[in-house]
């Protein structure tokens, strides 16, 4: 084939812009994985910084896979948080300060010359999962990652539900308690609240402060900070108290699934993001409360599951996005 062949624009590069890292890779038009690039956000050092850190991650995953810019079809992109999608612009992040109206699928096209595509991350990793991961073969299936907060996807019929303005999954801002804990959002008693890493970091802080686990304080004197990791790592270590933190986070979850699964009656829900990697320690109190609440027909069918691609669901979510988008 020779250059000729080499030079038809069949790459894929995907980006998962993270509030703690960026994630750079290049797929072929088969979806195999070539490359890959990660690196720490920086987020601190404001968006130009950023845009440019993001540049120089796809151009490290280009070099890796052998590649030049112009042998890129398109390039997808996805981030926490709001995203309007239709203009590519990043209104605001909570994880990324400075953001605000950010014109990032502009900024991209302007440099690479491909077309660029913005998605949520938790979307992006709900249509990653259905591709390419735990939730092949499924035609009804919702994602929900727990991780600093708790995002969601949703896919109907063997489609991506993004809702008539894009934001559609938010499960994290169910509202479980009217008076409860204040979220990130602004409202109180989120699912969020609750239940998210941010959540469990903040309960093991109170826990370390009341000297209810000597284990945890030791790793997060270590790490400088108390973490949700580092709860999870204390639970999974056996210390009670970190556990009953996790298990508490398992029963909020499993109030936010049964609400899902009484609107949707999918075959499958699949939980992702770095709490999941506590596995049944949160999954276990998550399906037992799940099944006390939802309807037990749906429950017939419905299968609770850890997702399977780990950090590279919302990359591969792009990869799928863009094989149905992108010009070959
Ligand atoms: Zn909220």
């Amino acid at each position: 084939m020779g250059t000729a062949g080499r030079r038809r624009k069949k790459y894929l590069g995907a980006v998962d812009l993270g509030g703690s890292k960026i994630l750079s890779l290049i797929a072929d038009g088969d979806g195999h994985r070539l490359a890959e690039d990660l690196r720490p956000t920086g987020a601190q050092e404001g968006p130009e910084v950023v845009l440019a850190r993001i540049q120089a991650s796809l151009d490290s995953a280009l070099a890796g896979a052998g590649i030049e810019r112009g042998d890129l079809a398109a390039v997808g992109i996805c981030s926490p948080g709001p995203c309007d999608v239709q203009a590519g612009v990043i209104p605001s992040a909570p994880n990324l300060p400075g953001w605000q109206d950010v014109p990032l699928c502009r900024y991209l096209e302007e440099r690479l010359g491909v077309p660029v595509y913005l998605e949520n991350d938790a979307t992006a990793a709900a249509l990653g999962e259905h591709v390419y991961g735990a939730g092949r073969g499924c035609r009804h299936l919702i994602y929900i990652t727990v991780s600093t907060g708790i995002g969601g996807g949703i896919i109907i019929d063997g489609k991506l539900y993004t809702g008539a303005t894009g934001a559609a999954g938010e499960i994290g801002h169910i509202t479980l308690d009217p008076d409860g804990p204040l979220c990130g959002c602004g409202n109180r008693g989120c699912l969020e609240a609750f239940a998210s890493g941010r959540a469990v970091a903040t309960q093991g802080d109170a826990l370390i402060a009341q000297g209810g686990s000597p284990l945890l304080a030791r790793l997060a004197q270590e790490e400088g900070e108390v973490t949700a990791e580092a709860v999870c790592r204390a639970a999974l270590a056996g210390d009670p108290e970190a556990r009953r933190l996790i298990e508490r986070a398992g029963y909020y979850l499993g109030i936010g699934f049964a609400t899902y699964v009484n609107i949707f009656d999918p075959e499958m829900i699949i939980v992702g993001g770095g709490l999941s990697r506590a596995g049944d320690l949160l999954l276990g109190p998550a399906r037992a409360e799940m099944k006390e609440r939802a309807m037990p027909e749906s429950l017939r069918v419905l299968r609770l599951e850890l997702a399977e691609l780990g950090d590279y669901s919302g990359a591969m979510g792009l990869v799928a996005l863009l094989r149905e988008r992108a010009p070959a």
